[in-house]
Order: structure tokens, then sequence, then C-alpha cells
């Protein structure tokens, strides 16, 4: 085909050249060979541009025919491509393919076309898709971005989204190609949801407070007016978790967190820190606005949870800092408000604090205390030390009470009036009362060993410990070990253990089968009625010293008193008088026939080998007769 017309050009020029050889003429010879050279090469011209005319038409005959196959490809690729591909004209939507139709919800392409691109995508995304779609137009790579789409039927989804802009029907148009990624945003959202939320409350949880804090703490100074943290921590929330279980202890947190929902206003935001412990910040930090706050939740706390047809009051303790004053980053500002906290509950729980800058003292103090307390009874830092308890009519030394001293390697001695409360609240109790009553009861099984008169061992229980569910276990071990009749030991119980006071007495009945001497100590600080009493296998009430303190002053005192010792000698109880320092108190307590007494115009709390010292005299205090 292509050099069929230089080939017939060359042929009659050839054709010409032999037919002039054929007829010649001498004359024109020379002449008429050039006329028929010329023709010649006239002929194979005219013959090569028949060819490349011919050889064009054959070109584009071709190329339509390619640009046709790769259209139909291209369209079938649309058509029938997974991904869902919008074309349109700034919003207004001219092009869907069928994939966009159905993700959409909609029944066919008409349903879409005219219509905005904004009516499928949900309005927090708005005015970034309008931000993106200007950067599309100007040529710029935007990469892939997420939209949150509106199906016709309302329902959410979510797509990743690339676009660039083309030319069609010589317009610029966008073309927007979007991939469904709703199931991986679902799952997104999930792990983000446990990763953020607490699941017992559903309340954001420590990891969202970061956060939100470090967005708060990343806005420019003077785009806000400050902020606040309340610390909340509920009161003796342990105390509740022990008795009745942590099942009931999950629910009543649940309630709280309800509680404190329903109380604060939208703007202010309500985490749970960790345990019973919850944060919310306040936008503001003005004392009167955010004190109002720390009320109203005080206030709300007034009124008592109903857990499993059960009533039940607890209380919280709120420390309050607030962002720039009391820190600038927010582990100082948690800090703070929690030290705040702290010293709520210091001064009495169910009260609010701010903090104050000094209180960072007494906060690490407490720290460092409960830090080394929990080292203590490993390092074995503990000893007891005993204080005779002494019949008032024989003189006698009857009994002693172990008392726990902690010798702190770098503070020295410390009282257990300062350790104690902190092992309660850390539940450390637990481990230390037990090795307290291992202790204490193998030392006076070693005494009567030794041959001395067979006392009592009065060991104090805290009502953290009483609530343990090993505790009868323990004491039933340790007197197993020990070998020691349990009528030589005496529990010294407070009278708060009445608070509970069917499943106190259901413990308190076991333990009088065991065999032991129980106490009631403090007695008449507390809230126990006689009539309980009545009720309770009790053998003996230590009246609490701040009467026997008072006892010279103080009429009020003598008739407490005077009535604990009568209503103890009708319920055939004995009774104890503690902190006996002088003479005069003891003639007053002799008078009103006290039946024993304890304090230090006796003896001090003394060392093993003193209180053998003692026993050895075989002293009689009858001098006091
Ligand atoms: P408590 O059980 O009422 O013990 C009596 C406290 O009064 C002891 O203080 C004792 O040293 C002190 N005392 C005795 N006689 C007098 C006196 O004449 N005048 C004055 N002012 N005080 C006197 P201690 O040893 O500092 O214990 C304080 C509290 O710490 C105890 O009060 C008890 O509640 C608790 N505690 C002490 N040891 C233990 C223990 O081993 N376990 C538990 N759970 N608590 C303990
Ligand atoms: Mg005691
Ligand atoms: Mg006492």
């Amino acid at each position: 085909m292509f050099y069929f017309g230089r080939v017939w050009g060359i042929i009659i020029g050839f054709a010409l050249f032999f037919f002039h050889f054929y007829y010649p003429n001498q004359k024109t010879i020379a002449y008429n060979l050039l006329i028929i050279a010329l023709f010649g090469l006239f002929i194979v011209w005219l013959g090569s541009r028949y060819d490349k005319a011919n050889n064009e038409v054959d070109r584009r005959l071709k190329t339509e025919n390619k640009l046709k196959e790769s259209e139909d490809r291209y369209r079938n690729l649309v058509e029938l491509s997974p991904l869902a591909i919008i074309v349109h004209q700034l919003d207004k939507i001219i092009y869907v393919n069928p994939f966009t139709v159905k993700s959409l919800g909609a029944s066919s392409n008409e349903e879409l076309l005219g219509k905005s691109i904004y009516d499928f995508i949900h309005i927090d995304y708005h005015e970034r898709t309008k931000h993106r779609l200007k950067e599309v137009l100007e040529g710029k790579d935007i990469g892939l971005t997420e939209q949150m789409l509106i199906k016709i039927n309302g329902e959410v989804i979510y797509a990743e989204v690339s676009a660039f802009v083309m030319t069609y029907s010589e317009q610029n148009v966008v073309l927007s190609v979007l991939n469904d990624i709703t199931d991986r945003k679902k799952s997104e959202n999930k792990i983000n949801h446990m990763a953020y939320y607490d699941a017992l409350t559903n309340l954001p949880n420590r990891y969202n407070l970061d956060k939100c804090l470090l967005e708060a703490l990343e806005l420019p100074k003077d785009s806000h007016r400050g902020f606040s943290i309340m610390f909340i921590d509920l009161d003796r929330f342990k105390m509740i978790n022990d008795t009745f279980g942590h099942g009931f202890g999950d629910l009543l947190l649940q309630q709280v967190a309800e509680r404190l929902h329903s109380i604060i206003k939208k703007e202010e935001r309500i985490f749970r820190y960790g345990g019973d412990e919850f944060i919310i910040i306040i936008e503001s930090m003005k004392q009167e606005e955010v004190s109002q706050v720390a009320i109203r939740i005080l206030g709300e706390f007034n009124e008592s949870f109903n857990i499993n047809n059960r009533e039940v009051f607890i209380t919280p303790s709120i420390g309050i800092s607030s962002y720039p004053e009391d820190g600038a980053d927010k582990e100082t500002l948690i800090k703070n408000a929690d030290a705040a906290m702290y010293f709520a509950k210091e001064k009495g729980r169910n009260i609010f604090k701010w903090y104050t800058s000094n209180l960072n003292n007494t906060f690490l103090e407490k720290m460092n205390l409960e830090n080394d307390l929990r080292k203590a009874l490993d390092n074995d830092e503990f000893y007891l030390t005993y204080q005779p308890q002494i019949d008032l009519s024989s003189g006698k030394i009857i009994g002693v009470e172990a008392l726990i001293r902690w010798q702190h390697p770098r503070l020295g001695l410390i009282s257990p009036a300062s350790f104690i409360p902190i092992a309660e609240e850390t539940g450390l109790i637990v481990p230390i009362g037990k090795w307290i009553f291992k202790t204490a009861i193998n030392q006076n099984k070693e005494w009567q060993k030794k041959g001395y008169p067979h006392l009592r061992i009065a060991i104090n229980i805290s009502v953290r410990q009483f609530q343990d569910s090993h505790f009868v276990d323990t004491i039933i071990q340790a007197l197993e070990d020990s070998q020691l009749d349990p009528q030589y030991v005496d529990l010294e119980i407070t009278e708060s253990v009445m608070q509970n006071i069917k499943e106190s007495t259901v413990l308190l009945k076991q333990l009088k089968r065991i065999g032991l001497y129980l106490s009631i100590d403090d007695f008449g600080t507390g809230y126990s009625s006689l009539s309980l009493l009545r009720n309770l296998p009790i053998d003996n009430l230590k009246i609490d010293q701040s009467f026997i303190y008072d006892l010279m002053n103080n009429v009020q005192a003598l008739a407490i008193v005077k009535t604990i010792i009568d209503m103890g000698r009708n319920l055939e109880l004995d009774v104890v008088a503690e902190g006996i320092e002088n003479e005069h108190q003891l003639s007053t307590l002799k008078k009103i026939k006290c039946t024993y007494g304890q304090g230090y115009y006796f003896n001090k709390p003394l060392s093993k080998e003193e209180i053998e010292q003692l026993l050895m005299e075989n002293i009689s205090y009858l001098m006091y007769k």
C-alpha cells in the first residue's frame, strides 16, 4: 500500500523512456530524454504524494479505533469500579458511576445528578471540604482526605477521598474518587472509644483527660480565660467495696458518674481518673464560679444512692487547682488538685479545698510516708510495745495492750496515730494487722512458756481488717500455729463496726465461738446504743481516754463515765478506763467502781523485756487502793 504511487510512477516513467527509444529521433533525443526524465520524476512525485495521503488516512483510522477502544475500556472501568466516582463542577454533581449510586443509597443516578455535593457531606466536614476543593482547583495535590458522608436515608458513612481537576466539555471539573472506609472507621472508633473512655462508667478516661488538657494548654494564653481542675475522690469507698463486694462498688461508681454528669453543665467536662477518682474541667478560674460547682456537687451527695435495694450514702472530697495560677502543665495541675483533695480529706472529708502552695509539702510528706510504709513490713521496721492493764481492786497486772511502733530508718520513731490511718486508707493494715496479731499472740505464748502469770493480750483491730474476708481464717490459723488458748486474746474493736450491725454481729459471734475475749475500744466516742450492745457478744468496754482526762474538771465527763460503768455492770461487761494519768483520776474511778485501768500513771507502753521485769517483780498496784 505504502509505495503504491511511487511504484506506478517509476513504471510509467520507464515505459515512456523505452517507448521513446523504440521510435528514435536523433535531433531531439537529448531534449526528449530530459523531458521524459522530468516527466518520470513528476510521476514518481505524484505517486509518493498519493502514498502519503493514503498513509495519513490509514493512521487516522487506526488512532480513532484505538481511542474508541481505550474509551470503552475506561468507561467500563469507571462504570464497573468498586470505588465511587463523582465528577462535579464546583459543587454541582455532573457524573456519578453506578457504585456511587449504590453507596449513597440512591435508586438511580438521576437522583444525584444536578445536586450539590454538600447535600451528601456531613455539616462538620463542609468547611474543610470547601478549603480542599479550592486547593484542588488551584492544581494542588491534596492526597487522601477523610469525609463523613450522609446517605439518602440519613445513614452516615465514611470515605477516603482523592480529587483532581480535569477538563470536561471544555470546562474545569473535579473528579473525586471515594473509597468507603465505614467498616474500618467503625472499628477505629471502637478502639478509640475503648482507649479513651472508661468501660464501667462510659466517662472519658485518664488518657482522654491528658489529651484535653494538652489541647487546652496549647491554646494561646490570651485566647482563653483559664480553667480549673476539680479532683473528686469518694470518701471511704474502699470500705464499701470491701464490705459489700466489688460488684456493688462498681454499681455505686456508675451511679456516682451519672449523678456527677447530671450536675455539671454542658461546657464542663467530667473524666474518670482512677478507681473512685473523678476530674472535672471547668472553663473558669474564678473562685466564686468554681466554688459554686463544688458546693452543688457536695449538696447532691446528701441524697443517698440505691444499690440493689440498699440505701448507701457516700460523700466526695474535692480539691481544686486552676490554670495558669497553680501550674503551667497538666501534671502539676493534677498533682496540685490532688494535694488539695488530700487536704480536704484531712480536714474532715465531704468538703472542697483550693490548692495553696504550702499544701505540697504536706502532701509530699504523706506520699513519702505511704511509700515507706509499703516497705516497712519487709524491712522489719515495726515492733510492738505492751502497756499493762491493771485490776483496780487487786492492783495486779491482768493483761497488756499490744501497741505498734514504727522505727523509720530516716524519720525515727513514728506514732501509730500518724501511720495507722494511712495503712487503713491504703489497705496495708491487712498485712500489717496480720503481723501484729501473730507477733502479739506468739509473745503471749512465750511469756506463758517462760512461766509468767497468764495475761490477756489486747490487740487493736481496725475496721478495715474486720471487713477483710480472710480475717477469721487468719485468726484461727495464727492461734493454731501459736498454740495459745484464745481466752488469752482480747480483740479491741472500735464502735465504728456497729455501723454495719448485721454483718458485724455475725462476725463477732464467730469470733466469740472461737473463744476470744472481745472489747469495744474508745467507747463513748461512737454511736453504739445500749440496745445494740445488749445483743452483741461483747466482754469489755474500754472507756475513751478523753472522758478520763476530763474527769477532774468536767462534771459531764464524770456522769458519762459513771453511766458507762453502771451500764457495763448491768450488761455484765468488764470496763477498762484508759488514759489514767494521775492519782485523782484513779481514785475517782475506783469510787465509781471501775474494774480495770490502763494509763501512764501505771506504765507507759513497754518493751517485752520491761514487761518480763514487771511480771518477775510481781508488782502489785494495791498501794493505790
Ligand atoms: P488506743 O488503742 O486507744 O490505744 C491507747 C493509746 O493511748 C496508745 O497510744 C497509748 O500509748 C495511749 N495511752 C495509754 N495511756 C495513756 C495515758 O495515760 N495518757 C495518754 N495521753 N495516752 C495514753 P498509741 O500507742 O500512740 O496508739 C494510738 C492509737 O493507734 C491506738 O489507740 C490505736 O487506735 C492505734 N493503734 C496502736 N497500735 C495499734 C495496732 O497495733 N493496731 C491498730 N489497728 N491500731 C493501733
Ligand atoms: Mg486500743
Ligand atoms: Mg483506746
